[in-house]
């Protein structure tokens, strides 16, 4: 069962299209990186799979089910680009009301802080914590409840290379769980290394989709990754 399959799905907000005719699919323990300038579309194909909108053509399965149904929102874990807490709030509280949200036991919360390095912050209102620290609770918030799929937009931004390591490292041990992966980014270097496959999204269309290396040896590639320096 694929984690996500998008067949010939075209979306648009208002009359100019943002998606046109775009395959992709994701299976279990693969790590996708998901590539393209700002406003390619990166987003809008995250939250085609959320099921926060529906395609005007084509399908979007999910865990082996409907995009935004009940049954599998509760499997996917999300990381949005700018991700915003209550500052009053503790981590502690914060992890715990997600959980809650999500129908995950609140047990894991302290062992999902120590996995992301806030187990000393555990306790500390958000408003104390630094813009890396928020972004790893985030990472946190996205965990709970073990997701089958796991979606990140720009993950390390914000983060030290220290901690950007550990993220990777972490991202490699769920994959290799068999967790499916998204990693969206605007920028190759760095998250390279760490991806099974790349799609490359240019004005809301697939160029390339596929392992780099077999991508670098074909002949219009150059221009095609050129779009995420
Ligand atoms: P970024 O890297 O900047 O986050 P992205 O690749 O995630 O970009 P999207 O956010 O999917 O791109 O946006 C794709 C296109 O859709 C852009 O032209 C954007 O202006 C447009 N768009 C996004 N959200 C909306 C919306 N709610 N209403 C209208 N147009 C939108």
């Amino acid at each position: 069962m694929s984690c996500f399959r998008l067949e010939n799905v075209s979306y648009r907000y208002s009359r100019s299209p943002v998606l046109t005719g775009i395959d992709l699919a994701l299976e279990p323990g693969e790590i996708l990186g998901l590539f393209g300038h700002n406003g390619a579309g990166k987003t809008t194909s995250i939250k085609l799979i959320l099921g926060l909108m529906t395609p005007q053509q084509g399908t979007v399965s999910v865990l082996g089910g409907t995009a935004g149904a009940p049954e599998v929102s509760q499997h996917i874990g999300y990381l949005p680009e700018n991700v915003m807490f209550y500052p009053q709030l503790t981590g502690s509280e914060i992890l715990n009301h997600f959980a809650r949200l999500k129908g995950a036991s609140l047990e894991q919360v302290p062992r999902l802080m120590e996995q992301v390095g806030l187990a000393d912050a555990l306790h500390s209102r958000v408003k104390t914590y630094s813009k890396g620290m928020r972004q790893r609770l985030g990472l946190a918030q996205a965990l709970l409840g073990k997701p089958k799929l796991l979606m990140l937009d720009e993950p390390t931004v914000g983060l030290d290379p220290v901690a950007t390591a550990d993220l990777y490292r972490l991202l490699r041990t769920l994959r290799d769980a068999g967790t499916g992966i998204v990693l969206c980014s605007h920028v190759l270097p760095g998250v390279e290394p760490y991806i099974d496959r790349a799609a490359i999204l240019t004005g809301g269309t697939l160029k390339a989709a596929g392992n780099l290396t077999a991508l670098r040896r074909q002949a219009n590639m150059p221009v095609v990754l050129s779009v995420i320096p």
